[in-house]
Formats: structure tokens, C-alpha cells, sequence
């Protein structure tokens, strides 16, 4: 099946609202095995995005409109898709109940506007919506498809899920498996080596995407069901397990400091943070997922020395006798940050970030202390600023992760 994704929206087209649906939806096509074959972004014009469905129809089997099904002048895509497939207008029923329904469950007379939401093409069905008042649509037209979805991605994302996913299901009639892998602590090239064979296969298939400081890798398996490609990609995900099982922390969507998280809070631990280099990025990904309190106590921010003096306890003249970038002062930093805050864990960075800087630019080093005492790692980052501070904060997240692994 071939899809083309046509976003409608004038805050879209300016780039005042980045195209996430767009980003999205591709992904989860592409998952159940549709091809996506063009995605463009439309003004909120009736004949504009009315020629765009009929050049879309004539290319795809499925096309897909985002947004413009509110309830203002503006929001044209229902009238477009009219026009485009010479199926007029009608009071949709079922859509006029939803939209009442919607209202009267928040106890809001419903404004008349509102009405224009239930007004379908004929033979629509209207799609159920439980986060706003649009309605959203699937038109079958012989064997292709138009389906429109509201433009808030708290609204597309369920209607996408509940709605289209199933229904394009039952016309695919084959499966398509997507995993994820998640891997830290080395680089794409000696990961190939690793993998060598398994990523030339082409079905299952894998692919590494390079990120700043970690590589992901997507495992593909299609079949002629939904089963078979699961056991595929199942198949190919414990091969590649076998072969880099140490660097990989995670699967699907989960992040490196969640796993971190999810470890310590398992085992009861706390962990306290005093950053140098990387200012403040470590706490920031530290402190990102839901609940994270319960194990991140917090930290400082030691950027200078007179901060390593005052808020690390740090000697100035320990600082420099031994230097502001060194092992000594990431493991000073973590062991006192650790005592401070009672934590099982301190973490610390510091490092040269540049353009301009005493050392050399790139050189950082991770400290990790705990009850057992503390370490140091150093690493060499590059010369890119952002680079050497992002790297250095994923670094300093790694040697966490490996410590924990050692230690748990
Ligand atoms: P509603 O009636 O709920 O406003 P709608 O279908 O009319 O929905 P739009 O008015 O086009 O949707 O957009 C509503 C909001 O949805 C926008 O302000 C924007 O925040 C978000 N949005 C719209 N299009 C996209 C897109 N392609 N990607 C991400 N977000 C989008």
C-alpha cells in the first residue's frame, strides 16, 4: 500500500508549528509495512489542498490529511476533501452526537460553530475523538482511502492508534515488526564490525541510526502476518543481543537516564550530581522522566573553581595542583557531592569544552563514587563545543550505567 501524508495548516507551512504529526505518521506507516510515497505542507486554502488530494489519489492507495478540522472559517480540510472526491457535504449523525456528547460531558453549551465539525463527505464515517471536539474521517473510495485527523497530536496520536491503525490492518493482510535497540560506549564502526553478517541480511533487516554518543538500531522483519514478523524480528533482536549484548541499555523508546532510573529506584539507591563541564545537561536528563525525585536528589553546578571551592569543598590550591580538568577533581567533585547530599552515588564531569581553553579541548573526565569508593574515566570528546559538552554528559550517564552493571 503506497501513502502520501498532507499536512494542512498555515502555523505548519510558516514553521511556527514544527510537523510532528507528519514525523509521526510517517513512522507508524512505515511500521505496518505502507510505503510512504510524498508528504507535503499545505496552506489552509480549499483549492489548494483539493488539488493536492487529487494528485495524492492518483499516486497513493491511502492519503492522509492533518488538521483543519476545526470549527472556524479556517479550517477547510473537510470541504477540500469534498470538492477533491466529488462526495458533498452532509450532516454526519453519528458525528453530530459525538461533538454533542463532547460537550455536555464537560458541561459547555455547545457554540454553534460547532456544527460545521459533523458536516462529512458523504459515505465518510466519522472517527471518534475523546480529546477534542473534531471528528476525524475515513473515506473509502473503491479500494483507496482518504482519512483526515485533527491537528493537536494529543488528538492523533489516540485517533491514529484506536481508529486508522486497525482498519488499515485488516486491508494490509501482512505483517511488519519494528524493534529498537539502544547501545552506548562505542562508536558505529566497531558496532558493524560486531554485527558484520547480520546487518547485510535484508529481511529481517538491520539498521544503525548514529546519534551524539549512542547508536540505535532498528530491526525490520516483514512477513505475510503480523506473527511471523514478531518471531522474525524477536529472532534477529536475541542475535544481535548475542553479539553487543554489553552496550545495549535498552529497547523501544527507553532512554539511557531512565534506565538508570528505573535501576537505582529498583535497588533503592540515590545518586547526587556536581557538573562542571557539561553545566548542568546531566542533571537536566537526569531530572526528565516522571518520578525521577525519588533517586536524583540533585546537585551543583561547579563551573569555575571559585564554585568547586564553595559549593564542592574543593582546596583551591588541591584544584590547582592538580588541575581543574583531571581525574582528582572529577573524583573530589563526586565524592563530595555525595556526602553532602547522603546519596548512594555521586556522579561529577569536568572537562575542555573550548574553542579557547587551558588544556586541551576535548580531554573531560567522569568520576563515579559510591560506597565502595570512587572512579575516574577519562575521555577524549573532540573540538566541537557542543559535541565535547553533550558527549561528555552522555559519557558520564555511561559510566554510571557500567558501574551499576558491575556493582549490581
Ligand atoms: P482543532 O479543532 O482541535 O483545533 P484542527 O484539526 O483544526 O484541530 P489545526 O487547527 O489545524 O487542527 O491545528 C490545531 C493545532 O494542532 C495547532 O495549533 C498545532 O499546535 C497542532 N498541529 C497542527 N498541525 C500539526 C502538525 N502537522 N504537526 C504537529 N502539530 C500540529
Amino acid at each position: 500500500m503506497k501513502a502520501a501524508v498532507l499536512a494542512v495548516g498555515n502555523e505548519v507551512l510558516y514553521g511556527d508549528t514544527q510537523n510532528s504529526n507528519g514525523a509521526y505518521l510517517a513512522s507508524e506507516l512505515t511500521a505496518a509495512t505502507v510505503q510512504i510515497v510524498f508528504q507535503t505542507v499545505l496552506a489552509d486554502e480549499i483549492a489548494q489542498v483539493a488539488a493536492a488530494i487529487t494528485h495524492a489519489l492518483r499516486v497513493a492507495d491511502l492519503v492522509v490529511l492533518i488538521g483543519g478540522l476545526g470549527p472556524t472559517v479556517d479550517d477547510i480540510t473537510r470541504q477540500a476533501v469534498a470538492e477533491a472526491t466529488s462526495c458533498p457535504l452532509a450532516l454526519d449523525q453519528a458525528a453530530m452526537a459525538q461533538i454533542e456528547q463532547y460537550f455536555l460531558e464537560r458541561k459547555r453549551p455547545m457554540p454553534e460553530s460547532n456544527r460545521r465539525q459533523a458536516l462529512l463527505p458523504a459515505g465518510g464515517e466519522a472517527l471518534g475523538n475523546d480529546r477534542g471536539t473534531a471528528p476525524g474521517l475515513w473515506l473509502e473510495l473503491g479500494s483507496q482511502v482518504v482519512v483526515a485527523l485533527p491537528g493537536p497530536p494529543i488528538e492523533l496520536e489516540p485517533m491514529f492508534q484506536a481508529s486508522v491503525l486497525p482498519r488499515l490492518r485488516q486491508r494490509l493482510k501482512s505483517g511488519r515488526a519494528v524493534t529498537w535497540l539502544r547501545t552506548s560506549g562505542i562508536g558505529e564502526s566497531s558496532l558493524q564490525e560486531l554485527l558484520g553478517d547480520l546487518l547485510t541480511s535484508a529481511n529481517p533487516s538491520v539498521l544503525p541510526y548514529a546519534k551524539l554518543g549512542e547508536v540505535h538500531l532498528r530491526i525490520l522483519a516483514d512477513a505475510a502476518s503480523q506473527q511471523e514478523a514478531e518471531q522474525m524480528a524477536a529472532g534477529r533482536l536475541r542475535a544481535v543481543r548475542e553479539r553487543i549484548g554489553p552496550y545495549v541499555y535498552g529497547q523501544g523508546n527507553a532512554t539511557l537516564e531512565g534506565v538508570l532510573l528505573e535501576t537505582l529506584l529498583g535497588r533503592h539507591e540515590t545518586l547526587a550530581v556536581s557538573e562542571s563541564a557539561t553545566g548542568g545537561l546531566v542533571s537536566a536528563r537526569l531530572s526528565d522522566p516522571a518520578g525521577a525525585s525519588q533517586v536524583f536528589l540533585g546537585g551543583s553546578v561547579v563551573y569555575t573553581a571559585l564554585a568547586k571551592v564553595e559549593f564542592g569543598a574543593l582546596e583551591r590550591s588541591a584544584i590547582d595542583r592538580n588541575g581543574a580538568v583531571s581525574a582528582w577533581t572529577a573524583k573530589a567533585l563526586a565524592e563530595s557531592v555525595r556526602q553532602k547530599l547522603g546519596a548512594t552515588w555521586g556522579l561529577a564531569t569536568c572537562g575542555w569544552a573550548g574553542p579557547q581553553a587551558d588544556g586541551e579541548v576535548g580531554l573531560a573526565y567522569t568520576a563515579v563514587a559510591g560506597t565502595a569508593g570512587v572512579e575516574s574515566q577519562e575521555h577524549r570528546l573532540g573540538h566541537n563545543r557542543y559535541d565535547v559538552r553533550h558527549r561528555l554528559t552522555q559519557a558520564a550517564l555511561w559510566h554510571l550505567y557500567q558501574v551499576l552493571g558491575r556493582e549490581g
